[in-house]
């Protein structure tokens, strides 16, 4: 099974607005530009929401059938383990193996020692098509990258095989992804990094690596843009490379996970795209949610009351629901509207609040972030919540469609 040159994780925490997504992605393909939408949802998420990943599956067969769309479109297990990635099994084809949890766990030296030799002619001033300097790793480079990541790609070898033995031999996609770690990995980690994959024999067709920056949830990115700009280049160059040399698939291609609207660097992906005629596989993860909460709040009467209490319960709730993003917010709070305030506030107040528009001068970065991580809230008031998408599809589907062709698909992926 192999996947496209662009494609798109989609993220819908729940399950509503496959249609709307999709519908973006048809819109682009009128636009000239081929992107495969990838629906995909963490194990992390499926637990605070109560869900089953082969809703998501239901949701995606839902959307394409109803959009008549004869595209490829893919089910993302995102971000699993050895642990959890049973459920996913029957609903998905396409599996990111996640083994940040096992970055740092040191090989044996024995181990290390025999990266180190396979890997030795690197070791004498690596050139790399499309990187415009000499990149002089020692020995001791390499041993300290397979000090540091051996261990977590032979556990992305065994949930791969794992995967294998139950779906089949090319029945299904996988991406590797290290982005949840504490630390970036630079071109030449990364470089090491694939060198690893290809020894587990994981026929990866993305990899997800950490970036320079921060790349916090649903708001914009934080961090040295031309830096930024300047590794994501050398990370194609390496990519390219690795694919030759190590014999990974030909359409191998970074996956970012974006955190949602990275806008400031969208720009500088795009034009790296082009330069080296790249792939992307581009995760957008949650904020397709928000865009149901401002619809809620543009619904006005019922709905923006709705909108209003899910923002005062999360208010209440600061602490429990950003836990598990602790390292992806960066909430003030002292710059949260009172929950009171808010409900003093009419539906498109509210929404100009909430939605990610930095021209905006009433666009709160901090009710944003607190709003994302609130999900849960919504989950839990399912009885009212879910039958008020279902009255305001259609302002709902429209804000959905548009922010995922207008600021994201856009930016990236269609030529201005
Ligand atoms: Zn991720």
């Amino acid at each position: 099974m192999n996947l496209v040159k662009y494609s798109m994780g989609i993220g819908d925490r729940f399950a509503r607005q496959g249609q709307a997504q999709l519908s973006a992605i048809v819109q682009a393909k009128a636009l000239g530009v081929e992107i495969t939408p990838v629906w995909n949802k963490s194990n992390r998420e499926h637990i605070l929401v109560h869900t089953h990943p082969d809703s998501v599956r239901v949701e995606a067969d839902a959307a394409v059938k109803a959009l008549g769309w004869t595209g490829p479109y893919h089910v993302d297990a995102d971000h699993i383990n050895l642990k959890n990635v049973d459920s996913f099994i029957a609903a998905s084809d396409f599996f990111t193996l996640d083994v940040a949890d096992f970055v740092g766990q040191a090989a044996t030296d024995a181990e290390i020692q025999a990266f180190v030799t396979r890997h030795q002619r690197y070791a004498t001033g690596l050139r790399i098509p499309g990187i415009d300097r000499t990149l002089n790793i020692s020995p001791e480079d390499i041993a300290g990258i397979a000090r540091k990541y051996l261990v977590a790609i032979r556990e992305a070898g065994a949930i791969y095989r794992h995967v294998e033995s139950a779906k089949g031999r090319d029945r299904f996609i996988t991406e590797v992804s290290v982005d949840e770690t504490d630390k970036p990995q630079t071109p030449v980690e990364l470089f090491f990094i694939l060198a690893a994959v290809a020894g587990e024999k994981i026929s990866a067709q993305t990899i997800a690596p950490k970036f320079t920056g921060r790349f916090n949830k649903g708001v914009d990115y934080v961090g040295d843009v031309a830096q930024f700009e300047k590794e994501f280049n050398e990370d194609l160059a390496v990519i390219a490379f690795a694919i030759r040399d190590f014999g990974l698939p030909a359409n191998l291609k970074l996956s970012v996970h974006s955190g949602s609207d990275k806008f400031s660097i969208y720009g500088p992906i795009a034009r790296a795209l082009r330069k080296h005629g790249a792939g992307l596989h581009l995760k957008t993860a949650g904020t397709t949610w928000l865009e149901e909460v401002a619809g809620l709040a543009l619904a006005g009467g019922d709905a923006l009351k709705l909108a209003q209490e899910i923002y005062e319960k999360a208010y209440a709730r600061i602490d429990e629901l950003c836990m598990p993003y602790a390292a992806v917010i960066d909430i003030d709070r002292a710059r949260l509207p009172e929950p009171k305030t808010v409900k003093g506030w009419s539906g498109s107040a509210y929404a100009a609040a909430l939605r990610h528009d930095q021209k905006c001068p009433a666009y709160n970065v901090h009710f944003r972030q607190l709003l994302h991580v609130g999900f849960k809230v919504a989950a839990e008031m399912g009885d009212v919540y879910y039958p008020a998408l279902q009255a305001h599809a259609d302002v709902i589907g429209r804000l959905v469609t548009e922010n995922l062709l207008e600021k994201h698909i856009k930016a990236v992926f269609v030529r201005a």
